[in-house]
């Protein structure tokens, strides 16, 4: 889509608003599933967290994903938008054996990952099909808040105590299908990544009824020009290959499933605020936005750079210029960025803004949430409204009067 169609949006639903393409989202999609075209049962579930919107899972259903989901209330809304319960993986961290119980009920593939709830389950419940996340302890990830493989994360169950599972899976007897993986997002090395997925297989070695190996996601993608990104072609080659030898080893045709966030959604997005001032101080000039930190976290809390385009004036010198939103606090989007002259009134856009930018939006400062917008057949279609100020009394219970004298 052309910065032309993402000024004409702003001018059609205002600002600040989400806008994402539905053809790049189909295009990473395609590119997946080719890189693995050499697998006979692949299965790709989108880990919805990244975003979450209804109209989002239900283009990605269509398309034929299944559904990666973390708590409850993404498997009801998951659920909502049509997927049936087994294309739904639940892969949930430090949750309560009820609601594991409770996703069970509904026909959801649950995965365990810790011992304590696998040993509990597995009493209750012997004859369920289970999944266990295994951390390989490898460690890939940039930020160290996004790097869920190391030793003392807290996710998985450490390939360490892999004595230790494999005797609680023969006391309870359960059903173990599946082995999961999730290293952390932004793979940079696929040796790493592959060096990960063999301590997978020697751990599946130990399970005699698996139906599926899950290598999780933490594809990198490119945030800028000539930005390094996850080679997925170049995994998708070796790690098919390797996946292949190891069925014919294991003496059965496995599934293999990769639940990726970002990679599909992170680069379909844009997010368009507009200016509202141009502050100059002694040493930088500020372009103040109509938006901040409850609307786009990631910079603040994982100093991630989103490339800003002035799509009002595309072909305008370029001057340094720091973003700020409009939070009663640090509220930094960019620091010395260069960017095409800003005036007040102009538009601009975020990129990279498909993933973890309006799952992470709050009414912090009591601004209302944006509105979202997807483009699809040349067309924008709504698919969530601007909040209004009915949002932000939903559920807010006033002292009785009789109380407030
Ligand atoms: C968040 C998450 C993902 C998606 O990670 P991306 O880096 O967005 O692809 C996949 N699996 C699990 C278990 C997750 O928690």
């Amino acid at each position: 889509m052309q910065p032309k169609d993402l000024l004409q949006l702003t001018e059609q639903f205002g600002s600040p608003i989400y806008v994402y393409d539905a053809e790049k989202i189909k295009s990473q999609y395609n590119r997946l599933t080719k890189a693995f075209s050499k697998v006979d049962n692949l299965r790709i579930n989108y880990a919805m967290k990244a975003l979450s919107n209804v109209a989002i899972l239900q283009l990605l259903r269509e398309m034929g994903s299944g559904l990666d989901t973390v708590s409850i209330q993404e498997v009801l809304l998951g659920l909502h938008a049509g997927y049936a319960p087994e294309k739904i993986f639940y892969t949930p961290n430090g949750v309560s054996l009820e609601e594991i119980e409770e996703v069970n009920a509904m026909g959801v593939q649950i995965n365990i990952d810790n011992l304590s709830i696998l040993e509990q389950f597995g009493a209750k419940h012997p004859n369920v099909p289970v999944c266990i996340r295994i951390n390989p302890h490898v460690m890939a990830g940039g930020n160290t808040n996004i790097s869920v493989g190391h030793i003392d994360s807290k996710f998985g169950i450490s390939i360490h105590q892999l004595p230790h599972l494999v005797r609680i899976v023969e006391n309870t007897k359960m059903n173990i299908v599946g082995i999961h993986m999730h290293t952390g997002s932004d793979i940079l090395d696929i040796e790493v990544f592959l060096y990960a997925a063999e301590i997978l297989f020697d751990a599946a070695k130990n399970f005699k009824n698996l139906e599926f190996l899950d290598f999780g996601s933490g594809f990198k993608v490119p945030y800028k020009k000539d930005d390094i990104e996850t080679d997925i072609e170049e995994l998708g080659k070796k790690l098919s290959k390797r996946f292949n030898a190891f069925c014919k080893e294991y003496g059965k045709e496995l599934t293999l499933i990769f639940e990726p966030g970002k990679f599909l959604v992170s680069e379909a997005g844009s997010f368009l605020v507009k200016v509202n001032v141009i502050k100059q101080t002694t040493s930088t000039v500020f372009a103040g936005v109509d938006s901040g930190f409850n609307h786009l976290i990631r910079p603040m809390l994982y100093g991630s750079q989103h490339q800003i385009d002035n799509i009002s004036n595309p072909k305008g010198k370029e001057r340094f210029y720091s973003v700020v939103g409009y939070i009663c606090e640090t509220d930094t989007f960019a620091n010395n960025r260069r960017i095409p002259e800003i005036k007040e009134g102009d538009i601009l856009s975020f990129r990279n803004a498909g993933a973890y930018c309006y799952s992470m939006a709050s009414n912090y400062n009591s601004r209302y949430r944006p509105a979202e917008v997807l483009w699809m057949n040349g067309q924008g279609y709504l698919i969530r409204a601007h909040e209004t100020f009915e949002d932000l009394l939903k559920n807010q219970i006033p002292l009785p009067i009789e109380a407030t004298v």
